[in-house]
């Protein structure tokens, strides 16, 4: 659950584009009871919902640029002090940036709370592209899909909510080379502050869906967080 004796939990999912967080993401959040704060999500809604947010969010987006860290770490940490996380949260998508993940510290640090765990799942860059290019999200809630390794019951239909499936608009393949050049670097950093804080646990994301899971929550399990 949420709560380990009284404490808040804070989980960070890193990976490449197309790791697999968004997979993840959900799945952890249902076994420990904490919810998901994807940032790529809340910038898609944004983006949808024609926000000031979301025009200028979209002009990076579109290209598989990040977002610059000003606008992100303001609108994310906001989310985060949402009623809703206050046993803690499971964070999909950010940070993204060393200068984002010092932000978030110095956020929970304030409220007497840090990043418990960051689950880095990790998968070759070869893998990544061809992931991607199966990949389909529901225009609905977008619930992730994968045409090849987790296709959906029927052709293009969300088997949770029913409504079509799409390919995100940056899954093209020129995009998808651009998002893997542009963040990738920043992600190693992330990846090396949580590994210098002694919370970083990796797991190998080439497996099952499943297998995926079982292994972030044993990882979290022995460090005391799950
Ligand atoms: P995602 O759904 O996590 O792959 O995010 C989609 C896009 O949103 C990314 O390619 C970035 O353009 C933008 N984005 C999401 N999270 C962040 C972040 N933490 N910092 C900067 N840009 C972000």
């Amino acid at each position: 659950m949420g709560r380990q004796g009284g404490r808040v939990t804070v989980i960070v999912l890193l990976g490449a584009p197309g790791a697999g967080k968004g997979t993840q993401a959900p799945a952890l959040a249902a076994r420990l009871g904490i919810p998901v704060m994807a940032s790529g999500d809340l910038l898609r809604k944004a983006v949808a919902d024609g926000t000031p947010l979301g025009r200028e969010a979209d002009r990076y987006m579109s290209r598989g640029q990040l977002v610059p860290d000003e606008t992100i770490v303001r609108v994310f940490l906001d989310r985060l002090e949402a009623p809703d996380a206050v046993d803690g949260a499971i964070l999909d998508g950010f940070p993204r940036t060393k200068v984002q993940a010092e932000a978030l510290d110095a956020v929970l640090a304030e409220a007497g709370r840090q990043v418990d765990r960051a689950g880095y799942i990790d998968v070759p860059l070869e893998d990544l592209v061809t992931r991607m290019a199966n990949r389909r999200i529901c225009t609905a809630n977008g619930h992730i899909y994968n045409l090849v390794s987790n296709p959906p019951q029927v052709d293009l239909v969300c088997q949770l909510d029913g409504s079509a499936l799409v390919q995100r608009a940056d899954d093209a393949e020129e995009t998808v080379r651009a998002r893997m050049a542009q963040q990738v670097p920043p992600l190693l950093d992330v990846v090396d502050h949580y590994k210098r804080q002694g919370v970083l646990v990796t797991v190998d994301g080439r497996q099952e869906i499943d297998a995926v899971t079982e292994a972030l929550l044993r990882a979290f399990a022995d460090a005391g967080v799950a």
